[in-house]
């Protein structure tokens, strides 16, 4: 566990010792979706850093309980204290119950996440299942001063927490600047300053999704959600927040401040963000016609592509970037990416074949060395690929016979390879999964087709017509012959 893994801090702005508070348990809390749509590009970055992570710190050894939110509640638009909520409003314009949007999107969500080998949390609590959790954070922040009751709703006193903690201190924002650049909008002159937010929303007649709180029926700021569920889940303090940076104002520099305002001190050891995708060189956005779902980008559906790229390729492409520096998305990049990934499969496949000989010529320290260097320097992904890149050089040699490996190094290079490959980055062989899996289909319309055979000869003609249409119904075309069968999928 004496790892040296270093991670960039966005609270202190440098890149510190990684120490969990209580090794070699780790405490990980990210924030989820926000499900009222199809998942797209954005939604595909963070959960591929955050997996990156979860699964180097398992490989370092560290027990790490993972909480990834839904939120299905409270994330009214333009992220704002005032409008309509996001799921209720796809709700109203689809027909539906709001916790069926919350369900369909979420299965959606989670169907993506699979497809790019993104792998499930340990906890994924949803906002609406944590209302109590997040009334009683609000009393505590009540009591202790640092909100008020206006009408209904409850607002946090920033300019009163400002006195004793310094608010924007992780976004890096000042009260005075708040103060001049935030707009004052309808329905806010409830609010004491225009930078104080909501906590809780006392809910109009026509709002569906309402709770019975101590302030009257309403619902839950968007804000709350994180500081209560991640608290109930890992304890305050905890070992790492992160989230998209998109996020850091106002949303986690609102969960600090409540935080805080509740118990005194920070919930938070150390805050990550990775940075945001662009489109060509432009920010992505409905309006802007950039907007790419991953349905698309798998099935190549959508107008700004000129291929269809698989899970893998956008899972390749986007760990070869740093998660903290920005990913520019274009056709060129994307089919560059494809064949590199291509490449990288292909030697991991060469590897089966390399004859080992008695000496070696190549020092495989090496590459573990760099890879664990890279990974450790806050997780630097793109390092630890070209090193992995200059490896599958020297495999194409060995190949070849243009040098040579004993037998020991070459396991440990295989397994190196592998387990770097596979179980860190989180990649996956898609042309061998999809043989594999051609092969065990047919391996499997075989079996019934025996067993179809066996129910002919017992007279079960019931059990064999059976087997017969339903494999039919699949596609899967059967004729009898008198030796047997054969069949094909149609
Ligand atoms: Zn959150």
């Amino acid at each position: 566990m004496d790892s040296k893994l270093h991670l960039y801090n966005t609270l202190s702005r440098t890149k510190e010792e990684f120490k969990p508070i209580n090794p070699p348990h780790v405490g990980l809390y990210v924030c989820g979706p926000t499900v009222y749509g199809a998942p797209h590009l954005g939604h595909a970055r963070p959960a591929i850093t955050f997996d990156l992570l979860f699964r180097y710190l398992t490989h370092l050894g560290y027990r790490v309980r993972y909480v990834r939110n839904i939120t299905d509640v409270g994330h009214l638009e333009n992220d704002a204290d005032e409008g309509e909520d996001k799921i209720a409003k796809k709700a109203r314009l689809e027909q539906l119950e709001p916790m069926e949007v919350v369900q369909r999107y979420t299965d959606l969500y989670h169907d993506a996440m699979r497809k790019l080998n993104v792998l499930p949390p340990s906890i994924e609590p949803r906002a609406s299942g944590h209302i109590i959790e997040q009334i009683e954070l609000i009393k505590r922040i009540l009591d202790n001063g640092y909100a008020y009751v206006r009408n209904g709703s409850v607002y946090f006193d920033v300019a009163r927490y400002n006195e004793r903690y310094p608010y924007g201190k992780l976004s890096g924002r000042r009260i005075d600047d708040l103060m001049a650049n935030t707009r004052q909008l309808d329905g806010q002159e409830e609010k004491q300053n225009p930078f104080d937010f909501a906590l809780w929303k006392s809910a109009d007649p026509a709002h569906i999704m309402r709770w019975p709180s101590p302030w009257g029926e309403g619902f839950p700021g968007w804000h709350m959600e994180c500081s209560a569920m991640s608290i109930k889940y890992l304890g305050q303090p905890f070992d790492i927040h992160g989230g998209g940076m998109d996020l850091l104002f106002p949303h986690h520099e609102c969960e600090v401040a409540q935080s805080v305002a509740a118990s005194g001190h920070e919930a938070v050891r150390y805050w990550i963000h990775n940075n945001l995708i662009t489109i060509n060189g432009q920010k992505m956005g409905k309006s802007l016609g950039n907007f790419i779902t991953l349905e698309e980008l798998f099935t190549g559906s959508h107008k700004l592509l000129q291929e269809a790229y698989s899970p893998m390729t956008i899972r390749f492409f986007m760990l070869q970037a740093h998660y903290r520096s920005t990913l520019d998305f274009s056709n060129e990049a994307l089919q560059a990416a494809s064949k590199g990934f291509a490449r990288l499969m292909a030697a991991i496949r060469t590897l089966d074949r390399i004859p080992p000989s008695i000496k070696s010529t190549v020092d495989v320290s090496d590459l573990q060395n760099r890879i664990y260097e890279a990974m450790n320097d806050d997780l630097n992904s793109p390092v630890a690929i070209a090193a992995l890149f200059e490896w599958v050089k020297i495999i194409n040699l060995l190949a070849e016979g243009k040098e040579t490996i004993s037998a020991a190094d070459l396991e440990t290079l295989g397994s190196m390879f592998r387990t770097f490959t596979f179980d860190i980055l989180g990649l996956v062989d898609e042309q061998q999964s999809a043989s594999k899996h051609t092969e065990l289909a047919g391996k499997l319309i075989e079996l019934l087709l025996a067993m179809r055979l066996e129910a002919k000869r017992q007279k079960d003609f019931a059990t064999s017509d059976r087997i017969r249409s339903e494999l039919e119904q699949l596609g899967v075309v059967v004729r009898d012959r008198k030796d047997g069968f054969d069949w094909e999928i149609s």
